[in-house]
C-alpha cells in the first residue's frame, strides 16, 4: 500500500467519533394550554400548522399528563422527575409561588438541567420559570446556564389602580404589570413588554440552538403564553377565529415552527428530541379568555382530566416513528427519558416517579402498566390505573364552585368509554376500586414530604 493511502486511512480512523453524538433535549412548555387547543388535538377554530406537522412526524400522545393541576408544582415536577410534595413545592392554601414568597426548588433537588450539564450539556432557559426567585431556587443555580424570560407569571405584580377584570380582559393594558424581564440574573426590562415576548423567547431559541449546535445542548423553552393577560405580536393579533387566546397560540406555534426549521438547518433534527407539552389544563373561569379542554371535564386547578391532561407530542424524525400513543405518559417521565438517551444513570439515592418512555419512543413497545397520581396541593385526589380512575376527592379547579367534596367509595369512571367522566361505574367495580386503593396507600407509605416551600 502507497504511503498516501495509509496515511488517509489512519487519518480517516483519528477523525472518526468513538461513540454516537449524545443527543439534544429540547422541551418546550405552553402556559395553560388546553387539551382541546390544536388543530391535532381536534380544535375546530385554532391553527397550529407547525405543531400539528411535529405531531405527524412524531408520537403524539392521547394520555399525557402535566404532573400538577396548576403552575409552580408542575414545573417543580417536570424538571425533577418528582411529585412535588417530594419538593415540598405545594400548597393547599396558597398554590403557587408568588413575588412576595420567600420559598423556592430546594437547591438540594436534582433538576434534570443539573444532571445534563454535569454531563457536558450546554444549558438554557427561556420563559417563565416560577420556581422561585431567591437565592438557591433561581434557574443559574438549578443547573441553567443561561436564562432569558420572567421569574414568575405575567399577571403578577399587577400596577395599582388596575381596572377589575383588566386580568381577563381581551385588550390588556400594556403597562398593567410590572413584570421584569430578566436575563442572566439581571433585570432588563420592567415591565416587560408582553407582546414582544413570544417573539424573543424564539430568537433566543434559535441563536442557542446556533451557537451550541456542535451539542450536546439541553434547552427548556417555558412560553409565558396562553396565560392570562394575553399579549400578542402585531403579526397574530386579531387573526384567529378564537380572539386574543387563539392569537396567543398561534403565536406560540409560530414559535415552535422555528425551533423545528432552526434543528434542520443546522443539520441536528435527527439527534435532537423535542417535546412539547402544556403545565396544567385551560383556565376556563378566564371570562373568554381561558381555553378549551375539548372532551374532558373541568380546567386548570382541578383534579378533573380538563386540568392536567394535556397535548403531549415527541419528535425525533428518524428515531421516533409517526404515531399515535394511547399510552398513559407525565411529564415526571421527561427527566429519567432524557437521562437515559445520553446515556445517564438517574440521581442515586432519590425516589423518582418518572419512568423512562425510550422504549415507546423508538421502539414501539407499551409501557408497563403503572398507577398516576391526581394532587391538589398535598392531597390525592384521583388516582389512575389502566382505564379506570377513582377520584377520592373532587373539587372545582376556580370560581365559585370551590366546594370540597369526599368521595367514599370513590368515584370510578372508565376513561376509555367515558373521558368526558360522566358516569360514576363504582358500584359494579369494587375489585378495581379496591386495587387503585392499594396503589395509592403503597405510594403513600413510601412518600417522604419535602418541607413545604410555598
Ligand atoms: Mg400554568
Amino acid at each position: 500500500m502507497k504511503a498516501a493511502a495509509r496515511l488517509l486511512i489512519l487519518w480517516t480512523l483519528a477523525a472518526a467519533p468513538l461513540a454516537p453524538a449524545k443527543p439534544n433535549i429540547v422541551i418546550i412548555t405552553a402556559d395553560d394550554l388546553g387539551y382541546g387547543d390544536l388543530g391535532c388535538y381536534g380544535s375546530p377554530v385554532i391553527r397550529t400548522p407547525h405543531l400539528d406537522r411535529m405531531a405527524a412526524e412524531g408520537l403524539r400522545f392521547t394520555d399525557f399528563y402535566s404532573a400538577a393541576e396548576v403552575c409552580t408544582p408542575s414545573r417543580a415536577a417536570l424538571l425533577t422527575g418528582r411529585y412535588p410534595l417530594r419538593s415540598g413545592m405545594c400548597g393547599n392554601e396558597r398554590r403557587v409561588l408568588f413575588p412576595g414568597s420567600k420559598g423556592g426548588l430546594p437547591a438540594g433537588e436534582i433538576t434534570l438541567a443539573e444532571a445534563l450539564k454535569e454531563a457536558g450539556y450546554a444549558t438554557r432557559h427561556i420563559g417563565k420559570w416560577h420556581l422561585g426567585h431567591h437565592s438557591g431556587s433561581r434557574p443559574q443555580e438549578q443547573g441553567f446556564e443561561g436564562f432569558f424570560g420572567l421569574p414568575y407569571s405575567n399577571d403578577m405584580d399587577a400596577r395599582a389602580g388596575l381596572p377589575k377584570g383588566a386580568t381577563a380582559s381581551a385588550d390588556p393594558p400594556r403597562d398593567g404589570w410590572n413584570v421584569p424581564l430578566m436575563r442572566d440574573g439581571e433585570i432588563v426590562e420592567r415591565p416587560a413588554d408582553q407582546t414582544t415576548l413570544t417573539r424573543r423567547y424564539t430568537e433566543d431559541a434559535v441563536k442557542f440552538i446556533a451557537e451550541k449546535k456542535s451539542g450536546p445542548f439541553f434547552l427548556y423553552l417555558a412560553h409565558t403564553f396562553p396565560h392570562v393577560p394575553l399579549f400578542a405580536s402585531p403579526e397574530f393579533k386579531g387573526k384567529s377565529r378564537a380572539g386574543i387566546y387563539g392569537d396567543t397560540v398561534e403565536e406560540l406555534d409560530w414559535s415552535v415552527g422555528q425551533v423545528i426549521a432552526a434543528l434542520r438547518r443546522e443539520g441536528i433534527a435527527g439527534n435532537t428530541l423535542v417535546f412539547f407539552t402544556s403545565d396544567n389544563g385551560p383556565w376556563l373561569v378566564m371570562e373568554g379568555q381561558g381555553g378549551s379542554a375539548g372532551p374532558l371535564r373541568d380546567g386548570k386547578g382541578s383534579t378533573w382530566e380538563g386540568g392536567m391532561r394535556v397535548p403531549g407530542i415527541a419528535w425525533m424524525p428518524g428515531r421516533i416513528a409517526p404515531g399515535v400513543s394511547n399510552s398513559t405518559a407525565h411529564a415526571m417521565d421527561l427527566m429519567p427519558t432524557a437521562l437515559a438517551m445520553a446515556g445517564l444513570p438517574l440521581p442515586a439515592g432519590v425516589a423518582i416517579d418518572g419512568a423512562d418512555l425510550s422504549p415507546l419512543l423508538f421502539d414501539g413497545k407499551p409501557l408497563p402498566e403503572r398507577p398516576f397520581f391526581y394532587y391538589r396541593g398535598d392531597r390525592i385526589f384521583a388516582c389512575r390505573l389502566g382505564e379506570w380512575k377513582a377520584h377520592f376527592q373532587t373539587q372545582a379547579g376556580y370560581g365559585a364552585m370551590q366546594d370540597l367534596q369526599r368521595h367514599d367509595p370513590p368515584l370510578l369512571y372508565h376513561l376509555g368509554h367515558d373521558p368526558s367522566e360522566k358516569r360514576d361505574v363504582a358500584a359494579g367495580h369494587p375489585e378495581i376500586v379496591t386495587k387503585i386503593r392499594d396503589a395509592v396507600k403503597a405510594h403513600q407509605e413510601s412518600v417522604v414530604p419535602g418541607k413545604p416551600q410555598l
